[in-house]
């Protein structure tokens, strides 16, 4: 059979702009699209054919080959329409409807793919930053594997619904406009079934908790995923099934607070050894290490550790570890200390005391600032 001219199927000029054909193509689709001319065969081989020739025209290095060397160069396009090679159809028909039927959708035909799941996982930071495998229990619907997942009973077949011709929607005029809706008569799922499987009464899928391993990288953090390819719930009719997603949750914990790579952690030291200067034991997500602190050091003052922080999952080096030193006021003073202390607390002068010497200036200055 001679093949029309792709120019004149879409009766657009050779020269007319990508924005043009694309125009033209989506007139003529309307026109001729099999919701809207039911059981033509004439309008049905109209749509095909805008199809094949927008599949060439709307591609430029096709539409250049088209161009030079006509059918021939281009043959096989459009071939795979409403056969094997559907894929392509719905593409085209997710660009050019699009913003009318509400997005590519499913496609043509082919049952429904099953719904994501989410599963909130909790981790201790330990875990988090060095990742671990744990097993979790996710209740889901699995395909049922007495009818293979299409809800027949075993020896019979699933009908093609006729209402929407097996795509599981159908389309509504209202008023200017056409609606997509779920088909009344299969429920979406563009078969019927007469004779429904017992174990699963026809739905294709049943109820199952289903205990999964799941590895946890080192480093993430709160909020992350990890999703697990097609391990949601499976589709009904047997369609493929959806994905989990783990969502992280970090709980916290008793002595670091994370900042993405870095720690941050609260150190007591002594007011004599915040005076005088000394060594603490700090501890870090891999064991204990030495922190020189020198002597003066105020209360609050923060100590850098680098590379004792966390590595991301998303890479990169190691970050700090950031230690505040808090300076602690003792209690349970013996009578021997508390003489001690009064005995320092005379010997104390201004000079001795940075800060509050800095404030009562301060308030000094304050209060000067009145009488003024
Ligand atoms: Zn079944
Ligand atoms: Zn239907």
């Amino acid at each position: 059979m001679a093949k029309r001219d792709y120019y004149e199927i879409l009766d657009v000029a050779r020269d007319a702009s990508e924005a043009d054909i694309k125009k033209a193509y989506r007139r003529v689709a309307m026109k001729y699209h099999p919701d809207r001319n039911p059981d033509d065969a004439s309008a049905e081989e109209k749509f095909k054919e805008a199809s094949e020739a927008y599949e060439v025209l709307s591609d430029a290095d096709k539409r250049a080959a088209y161009d030079r060397y006509g059918h021939d160069a281009v043959s096989g396009a459009g071939a795979g329409f409403g056969g094997a090679g559907g894929g392509a159809f719905s593409d085209i028909f997710g660009d050019v409807f699009g913003d009318i039927f509400g997005g590519g959708g499913r496609g043509r035909g082919g049952p429904a793919r099953g719904s994501d799941l989410r599963y909130d996982l909790e981790l201790d930071l330990e875990e988090a930053v060095r990742g671990t495998t744990t097993t979790i229990r996710v209740p889901t619907l699995v395909g049922c594997e007495e009818c293979d997942g299409s809800g027949a009973k075993k020896g019979s077949k699933p009908l093609t619904c006729g209402t929407c011709g097996g795509v599981g929607q159908v389309r509504m005029s209202q008023g200017f406009f056409q609606v997509q809706q779920t088909c009344p008569q299969c429920r979406g799922r563009g078969v019927l079934i007469s004779d429904p499987c017992e174990k699963c009464h026809g739905h294709g899928v049943r109820e199952e908790t289903r205990t999964l391993s799941v590895k946890v990288p080192a480093g993430v953090d709160n909020g992350d995923r990890i999703r697990l390819s097609g391990e949601g719930e499976a589709g009904p009719a047997g369609g493929p099934s959806g994905d989990l997603f783990v969502q992280i949750h970090v709980r916290e914990h008793n002595i670091f607070q994370r900042d993405g790579r870095n720690l941050y952690c609260e150190v007591p030291i002594s007011f004599v050894d915040a005076a005088l200067g000394g060594e603490l034991e700090v501890p870090t997500l891999g064991g204990k290490v030495k922190l020189k602190v020198p002597p003066e050091t105020q209360t609050g003052r923060l100590f850098r550790l680098r590379g004792k922080g966390v590595t991301s999952v998303r890479g990169g080096g190691p970050g700090d570890l950031l230690c505040r030193v808090v300076v602690e006021t003792p209690i349970n003073l013996s009578a021997r200390q508390k003489e001690l202390l009064k005995e320092l607390q005379g010997d104390l002068a201004g000079k001795n005391s940075p800060r509050q010497t800095n404030w009562f200036e301060g308030v000094k200055k304050f209060f000067d600032g009145f009488t003024a």
